[in-house]
């Protein structure tokens, strides 16, 4: 085997479905990773990405705005809470997560602070694969491991969880106060660095310890937002308003390449003066795309006209029930389920492309990584079909270990 096993071909998606080259027909357990939040082809969503492409596909956004970009932001800042009132927008997660880092850096800057310009991030952190985004990634345990020093890394500690771990992280805030610009942290749900869970107090004490010492809190929901955990925002559970949040992945129902910075008033405030260098410099060439916008505009009508978020949370419990089974099994660490999110840890991941073609033989597509088997399901997965996945789960790791 070379570095990377052969993909598989898909030639086409249809509602919860992969289909193959060759004509298989495999239920995705990963909403093409956590993005594709009410299923393939939804066709409020098509319709709308298709008028768009008629009416206006694309126009820079500089100097230019437009309808669908104006009231995509309008809405967004009405479902986040707090004064996150404030949307930059990115072209993919991981350029909003260079865009939130600019904006914590700038905002020290026009404070007078220009030596707070370092972040401090979590173990299992991870938060893109660009080189800003993959300084704040777990340099142990993440997929940059093998850059090493050529990669600035930023400082990373352990959760605050408990009453030691808070202890060390309000004494890294208290004594690096003075170089560093902002705490960033995927709220309960850490993802590609190891699919691990905290609890809403958790959340809770990052956003109080950051308000004691007076750093700026970013929480990067690329991930989470959109229902995946079983509220809107992962945030809306832990009861904080972040100073910078960042969202992507299901923002665009995962139909187009759109993420989102938004800020509080107190960040944008920092970057609007009469000094046209204080205005934050960034601006992509796709930023703000039409159809992504006119995307994201129909999935948020479809989260207002479908239960959709309630969708996540009830499948929690089935999820739960339907991996169990695992638990019990030599090699299995932990099962654990989060909204939409359901995770099988071992001890050593078995032959991962045997596997992958066990799930593909049996009918659904899942991509094991790291020490995780894990699923993130459109939000609205048919229940027969969560229990199919789950089944097919159940079955191949049994067999696998
Ligand atoms: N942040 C988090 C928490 C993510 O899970 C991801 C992607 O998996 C990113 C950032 C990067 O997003 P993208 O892959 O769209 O660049």
């Amino acid at each position: 085997m070379k570095t990377a096993p052969a993909p598989l071909e898909i030639v086409a998606a249809d509602g919860f479905e992969l289909i193959t080259a060759d004509g298989r027909r495999l239920i995705d357990g990963m909403a093409s990773w956590w993005s594709v939040c009410h299923g393939y082809g939804q066709p409020h969503v098509v319709e709308a990405v298709q008028q768009q492409l008629v009416r206006m596909p694309h126009v820079m956004f500089g100097g230019i705005t437009h309808e669908p970009a104006e009231r995509l932001a309008s809405r967004l800042v009405t479902l986040l809470p707090g004064d996150l009132d404030h949307v930059f927008f990115a072209d993919s997660g991981s350029v909003a997560v260079e865009v939130a880092m600019k904006m914590a850096i700038g905002y020290w800057q026009r404070h007078g602070k220009p030596t707070r310009n370092r972040f401090v991030a979590f173990d299992h952190a991870y938060h893109g694969d660009t080189t800003g985004a993959m300084s704040l990634c777990d340099p142990n345990r993440s997929m940059h491991a093998s850059y090493g020093d050529a990669i600035l890394t930023q400082r990373h500690c352990a959760l605050p969880t408990d009453e030691v771990s808070t202890e060390v992280f309000a004494r890294l805030l208290e004594q690096r106060r003075d170089t560093i610009a902002a705490v960033v942290l995927e709220p309960l749900v850490q993802g590609a660095g190891g699919m691990r869970f905290h609890d809403p107090e958790t959340v809770a004490r990052v956003r109080s310890l950051c308000d004691e010492f007076d750093v700026l809190m970013i929480a990067d929901e690329i991930a989470t937002g959109f229902g995946r955990t079983g509220t809107m925002f992962a945030i809306d559970a832990c009861d904080v308003v972040p100073d910078i949040l960042c969202a992507g992945k299901a923002l665009t129902a995962g139909t187009m390449t759109m993420a989102v910075t938004v800020a509080r008033q107190n960040v944008f405030d920092a970057f609007w003066s009469d000094h046209a260098e204080d205005a934050l410099m960034h601006g992509p060439t796709f930023m703000a795309n039409p159809l992504a916008c006119a995307a994201a505009n129909a999935s948020l009508d479809l989260f207002e006209t479908e239960p959709r978020v309630q969708q996540a949370r009830e499948m929690e419990a089935q999820l739960r029930t339907g991996l169990e089974p695992c638990r019990d099994l030599p090699g299995v660490v932990d099962v654990r389920c989060r909204g939409a999110i359901g995770v099988i840890q071992v001890d050593r991941l078995p032959d991962v492309e045997q596997l992958r073609q066990r799930f593909v033989d049996a009918g659904i597509w899942l991509r094991p990584f790291g020490d995780c088997i894990y699923m993130t399901p459109p939000l609205n997965l048919p229940r027969e079909l969560v229990d199919q996945l789950c089944s097919v789960v159940v079955t191949e790791v049994t067999r696998a270990f």
